[in-house]
């Protein structure tokens, strides 16, 4: 016999860091009203059969390969580090990577000492690189065709060639502020990384199928509003054209009449863009009026 809680879908999220506000802002985007456990290691969705658990980043993408949770939302890099780890025992895709999400944008990147020998990638062969993404660089290393060493680190990375235990680095950088402070300098990037939605490998049991499709078709859409914009004007019938061209994703404007005019049109569109004023202006030029500009509450394609 299953229990009802069987059909619930489980979603793991960081419990405490950088994602964790984005990853929860996206579930109740998506509808999701939830209370916190006594242990706030799970979040229990009251209006849909949801629950969130609240985990470390470094296992999300382990408990959706295993299946403990149907989806999770993890950063790429972690994503990224842990696939290229599993795939060295197992052949199969551990999790599929549903989407990358619009938040916890960075970048993994070389640091290389401040009057050091290392100035380029070209110089790292036969150096040290200490990092705490050890698969992303040692499979980067492969494909660059350098010879080099790979220390593994679990923290404070920056540190380590000035505790002569690495020559160079290889870690995450938003502004570059931590790379400046220990006398480092970016050097190449090797992964462009932003939060990602991962599913579990495994085939959707019937009994979750439903939400979990509706869940991502929400995903879908509120990742598509933050990036759109409902735009309203009048303008000359004969610049539709024109009009298309300058914004990008409306090519099939609504466009009514207006009373007594037969040159002029109000035109409505989706822009799957933000519009900036230089979009406005141009617009004005080509002949359009009263322009407004609204955001998009939802959207369902
Ligand atoms: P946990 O306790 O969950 O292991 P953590 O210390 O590993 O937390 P955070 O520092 O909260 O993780 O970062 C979480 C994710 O945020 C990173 O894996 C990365 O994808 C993203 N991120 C965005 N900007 C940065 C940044 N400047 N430095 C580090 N991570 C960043
Ligand atoms: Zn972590």
């Amino acid at each position: 016999m299953t229990k009802p809680k069987d059909a619930r879908i489980k979603i793991a999220i960081q419990k405490s860091g950088r994602l964790t506000e984005h990853s929860l802002e996206l579930l109740q985007r998506c509808g999701l009203k939830y209370t916190r456990g006594p242990d706030q290691l799970i979040a229990y969705g009251e209006n849909m059969p949801v629950d969130v658990l609240m985990v470390r980043d470094d296992d999300i993408p382990g408990l959706v390969r295993d299946d403990v949770c149907d989806l999770g939302i993890a950063g790429m890099n972690i994503v990224e580090e842990r696939r290229l780890h599993f795939l060295e025992r197992d052949p199969a895709q551990p999790f599929r990577i549903v989407r990358q999400l619009d938040f916890g944008h960075c970048r993994l990147a070389f640091g290389y000492p401040e009057g050091g020998s290392v100035l380029s990638k070209a110089d790292l062969a036969g150096t040290r690189i200490a990092t705490s993404y050890p698969s992303i660089v040692r499979d980067y290393l492969a494909r660059e065709g350098i010879k080099a060493q790979v220390v593994e680190f679990s923290g404070s990375v920056e540190i380590a060639p000035s505790l002569g235990r690495a020559d160079v680095i290889c870690d995450l950088v938003s502004t570059g502020a931590t790379l400046a402070a220990n006398k480092l300098r970016e050097g190449e990037t090797i992964l462009e990384s932003t939060a990602a939605l991962l599913q579990t490998p495994v085939a959707v049991p019937e009994e979750k199928s439903a939400w979990i499709g509706r869940l991502l078709q929400r995903v879908e859409g509120v990742l598509q509003v933050r990036g759109s914009k409902y735009i309203m004007m009048h303008a000359p019938r004969s610049a539709l054209a024109q009009i298309a061209a300058l914004l990008p994703g409306s090519e099939s404007p609504t466009v009514l009449p207006l009373e007594g005019r037969d040159d002029r049109v109000a035109v409505h569109v989706v822009c799957r863009e933000n519009v900036f004023w230089e979009t406005l202006e141009s617009l004005k030029s080509i002949g359009a009026s009263s322009l407004l500009v609204l955001p998009v509450e939802k959207m369902l394609a």
